[in-house]
C-alpha cells in the first residue's frame, strides 16, 4: 500500500465553534503531516487497546464516495463507544481537503478517531489516503465464502451493548482471524452467522442475496454494521425498479438465493461463487453494471 497523504484533526478546536453547517471554515483545525513518518504517541489507546473507531471511504479520481453516509456512521459509532461525537462539518471539510491529495484512479481514505493517549486530555483524530489495491479481478471473478459461527446469538446486541456490535471499532483482529479461518477452509472470505443461525455480514463487507427476484440484506439491528455500499446498491436497484428489503435471514436462505454479493466501500460488489463448497450462480452482467454505478461519483 502506498500512503499518499495524511492529516491530523484537532477535535477540541471545533468544540467552541457553534456553526455545524456550511459557512464555518475549519481548515485551521487540521494539519497535513508526512504520511511516511511516525506520527502516533506510544501511549495511544488506538494501538494499545484498539480503542477507537474508523471509516474507510472509497475515493475515485479524487471524489470521496458517500461522505454523508460515512460521517453518519462515524457519529453513530462514536455514540456507541462513548467517544466525543465528531463535529460533522469539521470532518466533512477534512475529508474534502484530504481527497484533493488523492491520485487518479481508486484510493482508500481512512477516518480514524481514537480515545487518545492514555490519561491524555483529548481524543486523537486523523485521516489517511492510500492507493487502493486492484480489485478488478475479484469484482469479476468473485469469492468463495465460508460461513462461520460468530459465537453470539441474535439477542446479544441488545443484551450486551458493551460488545459494540453495531460500531465500526478499530478492534478488527477477530474479523481478520475469521478471514484466515475461511482461507484454511478453502474459501476466500467469511460470512458470519449468529449461533442461532441468523445470517449477519462478512468481516469487512455486507451481504446481499437475491431470492425470487427480490434483493435482501440482513437488518442492521442484528449487531452488524449498516453498510454504506449496501444502502447505495439498494438505492440503485430501487431506481432500476427492483424490490429491496431488510430481513432476518436464516442460514437456509443461502440455498434459496440465485445470486449473492459481498459489498463494501473499496472492494465494491463481489459476487459470491460458492458457499461452504456449494456453487452459487453468478449474475455477471448485473455485477458489472452495479460496479460501474459504484465507481461513478456518488454523494
Ligand atoms: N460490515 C463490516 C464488518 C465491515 O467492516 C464493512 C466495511 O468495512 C462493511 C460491513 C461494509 O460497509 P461499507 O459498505 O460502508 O464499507
Amino acid at each position: 500500500m502506498t500512503w499518499r497523504h495524511a492529516l491530523v484533526i484537532d477535535p477540541v478546536a471545533a468544540d467552541d465553534r457553534p456553526a455545524d453547517g456550511p459557512g464555518a471554515d475549519f481548515t485551521d483545525t487540521f494539519t497535513p503531516i508526512d504520511p511516511q513518518a511516525p506520527a502516533l504517541s506510544v501511549g495511544e489507546l488506538s494501538t494499545q487497546r484498539g480503542d477507537g473507531i474508523f471509516e474507510s471511504i472509497g475515493v475515485v479520481d479524487g471524489h470521496p464516495q458517500e461522505v454523508g453516509a460515512h460521517l453518519d456512521r462515524l457519529i453513530h459509532s462514536a455514540r456507541l463507544c462513548d467517544l466525543p461525537v465528531p463535529h460533522r462539518e469539521q470532518w466533512r471539510q477534512a475529508v474534502v481537503a484530504a481527497a484533493t491529495e488523492a491520485p487518479e484512479g481508486e484510493s482508500v481514505m481512512k477516518l480514524i478517531l481514537s480515545r487518545g493517549v492514555e490519561h491524555g486530555p483529548a481524543p486523537t483524530a486523523w485521516i489517511t489516503v492510500a492507493s487502493a489495491p486492484d480489485f478488478r479481478t475479484v469484482r469479476r471473478d468473485g469469492v468463495r465464502v465460508a460461513t462461520l459461527d460468530r459465537g453470539l446469538d441474535s439477542g446479544a446486541p441488545e443484551r450486551a451493548p458493551w460488545l459494540l456490535l453495531g460500531a465500526k471499532t478499530l478492534s478488527y483482529a477477530v474479523n481478520m482471524a475469521a478471514i484466515r479461518e475461511a482461507k484454511r477452509r478453502g474459501a476466500d472470505d467469511a460470512l458470519f452467522v449468529s449461533s442461532d443461525g441468523v445470517l449477519l455480514e462478512g468481516p469487512t463487507s455486507s451481504l446481499i442475496l437475491r431470492i425470487d427476484g427480490r434483493y435482501v440484506t440482513p437488518a442492521p439491528g442484528a449487531g452488524i454494521l449498516h453498510g454504506t455500499t449496501q444502502m447505495s446498491v439498494f438505492e440503485e436497484l430501487a431506481r432500476r425498479g427492483f424490490e429491496t428489503a431488510y430481513a432476518t435471514l436464516p442460514a437456509s436462505a443461502l440455498s434459496q438465493a440465485d445470486a449473492a454479493w459481498l459489498v463494501s466501500s473499496v472492494r465494491l460488489a463481489v459476487p459470491v461463487t460458492a458457499i461452504d463448497g456449494s456453487p452459487m450462480p453468478v449474475d455477471g452482467e448485473l455485477t458489472r453494471s452495479i460496479n460501474e454505478y459504484l465507481l461513478s461519483p456518488r454523494d
